[in-house]
């Protein structure tokens, strides 16, 4: 069942979203080679509990970390550890916060100092293109499929590589909901959302194949061929002719939590 969330409800899911943005803004600061993921993991736990809030991910199925943290060639799922940030290494912070009782869920891909290719600046500009155009597919009434296929055609037009096997989904008082929403589809295809229903759409996009396995350590997801990701991901809530991105990344930090 797709919920559809009352007014209480949609409040609590906007200010866990605002807090979301504000995390990847918070921590923007510090994405730098030489800082660890492990580092990155301990500042966005600390920033959103000082917001009142709770890291969603953490132990989440078991996740040992409180965001998730993936580079280069690793798709989502990644563990915060003592990996060093290099020059040129593309990051993707997966993050997620509790207000409540309910969740918002935005990932974001971001080049470490200088981009080590055009391609790979490309790779993250068409990715969020992926993004915006799934969330511009979005209204009282669309189906997932409309979504999916929304997000494929800008990936097929760039030629980038569609992971199948992970997906988009429902958000509210748990992290992952129905429906599932696919980064592919056909128009008018899948559950039908309408006003009210809260889900996260986030394309993950790769230079070469589509294939992926998953690491030993049992999280870390990585491209079969060992070519880079990118990951871009919005909590949005449908309204009747659009929807509204709960995860907003245009919010301003306080003066306290900017780094001199
Ligand atoms: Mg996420
Ligand atoms: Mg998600």
């Amino acid at each position: 069942m797709i919920i559809e969330r009352n007014e209480e409800e949609i409040n609590k899911l906007r200010e866990a979203g605002k807090i979301v943005g504000l995390t990847h803004k918070y921590l923007q600061q510090f994405i730098k080679p030489g800082i660890t993921t492990a580092k990155l993991d301990k500042l966005a736990k600390r920033f959103i509990e000082s917001k009142g809030c709770t890291p969603s991910f953490e132990g989440l199925y078991g996740f040992p970390g409180s965001i998730c943290i993936s580079v280069n060639n690793e798709v989502v799922h990644g563990i915060p550890g003592e990996r060093m940030l290099k020059d040129g290494d593309i990051l993707k912070l997966d993050i997620g916060a509790c207000y409540q009782g309910y969740h918002g869920d935005s990932a974001w891909s971001y080049i470490v100092g200088n981009p080590k290719s055009e391609r790979d600046v490309k790779l993250l500009k068409h990715t969020e293109e992926a993004l915006m155009a799934g969330l511009k597919a979005i209204h009282s009434g669309c189906t997932t499929g409309d979504i999916g296929h929304a997000v494929q055609k800008v990936a097929n037009k760039y030629n980038l590589g569609i992971v199948r096997e992970l997906v988009g989904h429902g958000v509210g008082d748990k992290v992952h909901m129905e429906p599932d929403v696919p980064n592919y589809g056909k128009e008018g295809k899948g559950p039908r959302l309408f006003k009210n229903n809260v889900i996260a759409v986030e394309p993950m996009l790769n230079l070469g194949t589509q294939y992926i396995y998953q690491l030993d350590d049992n999280w870390t997801v990585v491209t079969e061929d060992g070519q880079n990701s990118a990951h871009f991901e919005h909590t949005v809530l449908v309204t009747e002719d659009g929807c509204e991105i709960l995860t907003r990344r245009d919010v301003e930090l306080a003066a306290e939590d900017i780094v001199k």
